[in-house]
């Protein structure tokens, strides 16, 4: 599969903002935000003009970027919204949260999605007592995700969890350290999802 091989941090200059995508450093001032707050490339510090369009195509960029997907499955997740009864917006964030790789991520089993895909991907992840090694894998309200066993003990885990202090498991998801699992209380609404998207202007983008 096709995927972007390029520097993580490009992507956040690109998108303007910060998208938290490689952990610890995000936090430090060796954050390239914090340092080049402008975009890549040559024409990066020359002044865009706003058109709804680019505002639009941004967004959705920026959220894909965010969840680390490629536009087909991003694509896929808005028409599966969008046949949901309810908010499409909100239905959408809520598909893109409920990935077993953000899970794994929110619980502070990974100091990022990326290294949380991973983990999923390399078999440390069980769900409801299986393993299950799809990162897209969707997890429902009464779902049990935990660290696999035989990787209890592995280092990237122990402080992904020390540096995770820092931040709060949302209300929508329970852990326990100790063991070393979290349950899945519901999916979540708008307010306990963080993330600073403007999924309106996605919605708008792809109604065209
Ligand atoms: Fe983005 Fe993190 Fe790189 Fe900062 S360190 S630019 S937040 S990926």
């Amino acid at each position: 599969m096709a995927r972007y091989t390029g520097p993580d941090c490009r992507l956040c200059r690109r998108e303007g903002c910060k998208l938290f995508l490689k952990g610890d450093r995000c936090y430090s001032d060796k954050c390239a935000m914090e340092r080049r707050a402008y975009a890549p490339g040559d024409a990066g510090k020359k002044r865009v003009k706003e058109s709804e369009y680019r505002q639009q195509l941004r967004e959705k960029q920026k959220t894909k970027r965010i969840y680390g997907l490629l536009e087909k499955q991003f694509r896929h997740y808005y028409d599966l919204a969008n046949r949901a009864q309810g908010i499409t917006g909100e239905n959408l964030l809520r598909i893109l949260e409920s990935r077993l790789d953000n899970v794994v991520y929110r619980l502070g089993f990974a100091k990022s999605r990326a290294e949380a895909r991973q983990q999923v991907r390399h078999g440390h992840i069980q769900v409801n007592g299986r393993r299950v090694d799809i990162p897209s894998f969707r997890v429902r309200p009464g779902d049990l995700v935990a660290v696999a066993p035989k990787a209890r003990d592995m280092l990237v885990i122990k402080s992904a969890l020390i540096s995770n202090e820092r931040t709060s498991v949302p209300a929508w998801l329970e852990v326990d350290i100790e063991k070393l699992q979290g349950s899945v209380l519901s999916l979540p609404q708008r307010d306990q999802i963080d993330s600073d998207i403007r999924e309106q202007l996605i919605v708008e983008l792809y109604s065209k």
